[in-house]
């Protein structure tokens, strides 16, 4: 039997999947076990229903798509308590080749504490696991890291291994010169990110609410646009850094701003650092989208994590379209980090142009830090 963490954590409006690519990413695992005749005892979480059994986070949904995309059924035994007597039971009468679903693993307050007790019941369900849920690898949880200690053997799947290729080869060994782009709402979330990326890129892009700190660092004026004060010296440091190393280091030289937090807001176009009061920049401008695809063009790597601006306004999303426009354009190896850049590529048709595609977000982000990934670690060291 084998135990495999997935992570089907999709997104869904009025209980309809929106988008299954986290599901589709699974497979290649999922047939790999069912052609070699293993029981497949799947689970994942989904949302977060904070330790109790809130049916709205059921992974029902997930069972029916998977059992659909396979074109063979899956079973799903809902239980509050994840793993039951009825679970258990259903587990042990699996058939070589049958394939089964737990509840959101969610659904208990211990999974996201990593407690043993935990994931010891989960790891009596199977005798070797798989983790290949790249989604949570930066979390420790019951589910991906616990029950690796309780089970045989612990590996990480296919999805893992790809997902770890591309980011450990784009960071580690990239064919030059290698350009990052990073975006977001804030640089206390990308310290690490920043600085990690400096000492192995040959350009690093910065946009988004990130480079109003950088603006306001350098002596501009940023209008009531995203700031932390508490990271100016930070800012400069990088600035420094980037310099030293012989990194270009490139920032919007324009932005678009607007009077009010909304789509409806009135906009203009102000050079960067030159923002006025009671106006906030939204989105980098028409020279920065211009800039920042030049460089894109002569790379041979390109790595992307975070929106070039609130790109959820339509007004506000032109400068997060022409970064991925570029990079569907350009022959370079191109790596998108999940989250919102991933949903980016993927709403304007790019996702068949970009080289690949993380399923991880947080993940991919932590992974450029050039952090150890618990889920990555815990399997590895079995
Ligand atoms: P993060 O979670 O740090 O990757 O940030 C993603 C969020 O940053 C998205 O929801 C964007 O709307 C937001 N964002 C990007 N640029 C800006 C900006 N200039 N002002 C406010 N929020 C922004």
């Amino acid at each position: 039997r084998v135990l495999v963490r997935c992570d089907f954590n999709v997104p869904q409006k009025d209980g309809v999947i929106t988008d299954d690519i986290r599901i589709t990413s699974a497979i290649p695992t999922i047939d790999y076990l069912v052609k070699n005749r293993a029981k497949v005892i799947l689970m994942s979480h989904l949302g977060r229903p904070e330790g109790t059994a809130d049916m709205k986070y059921t992974l029902k949904p997930v069972a029916d798509r998977l059992g659909e995309l396979l074109g063979r059924e899956i079973l799903f035994v809902s239980a509050p308590e994840v793993v039951s007597e009825d679970v258990r039971r259903a587990a042990d009468l699996l058939e070589p080749g049958e394939i089964m679903l737990l509840e959101n693993v969610r659904f208990r307050k211990e999974e996201t504490k990593n407690d043993p007790a935990f994931s010891k019941e989960l790891a009596s369900l199977g005798e070797i696991f798989v983790n290949d849920a790249f989604g949570t690898a930066h979390r420790a949880h019951c589910s991906n890291v616990g029950v690796t200690k309780y089970v045989k053997t612990a590996v990480v799947g296919y999805l893992m291994e790809k997902e770890i290729a591309f980011l450990g080869n784009a960071v580690n060994n990239p064919e030059r010169p290698f350009v990052a782009i990073l975006g977001g709402s804030k640089v206390s979330s990308k310290i690490s990110v920043i600085d990690n990326l400096i000492d192995k890129v040959d350009v690093l892009i910065i946009g988004g609410g990130t480079a109003y700190t950088f603006a306001k660092a350098a002596g501009g004026t940023v209008g009531d646009s995203l700031l932390e004060m508490d990271y100016l010296d930070y800012a400069n440091k990088m600035k420094e850094k980037a310099a030293a190393k012989g990194v270009k280091l490139l920032l919007p030289v324009d932005n678009v701003v607007a009077d009010a937090f909304s789509n409806d807001a009135n906009t203009q176009v102000v050079p960067a650092g030159q923002i006025p009061d009671g106006w906030e920049g939204l989105d980098i401008g028409p020279e920065t989208a211009k800039l920042f695809a030049d460089a894109v063009k002569t790379a041979k790597t390109v790595v992307w994590n975070g929106p070039m601006g609130c790109f959820e306004m339509p007004n506000f999303a032109h400068g997060t379209e022409a970064v991925a426009k570029a990079l569907a354009d350009t022959d370079a190896v191109t790596i998108i980090g999940g989250g919102d850049s991933a949903a980016a590529v993927n709403q304007l048709g790019y996702g068949d142009k970009m080289t690949h595609i993380s399923t991880g977000g947080g993940a991919s982000l932590e992974f450029l830090e050039g952090k150890e990934l618990p889920g990555v670690a815990a399997a590895n060291d079995k």
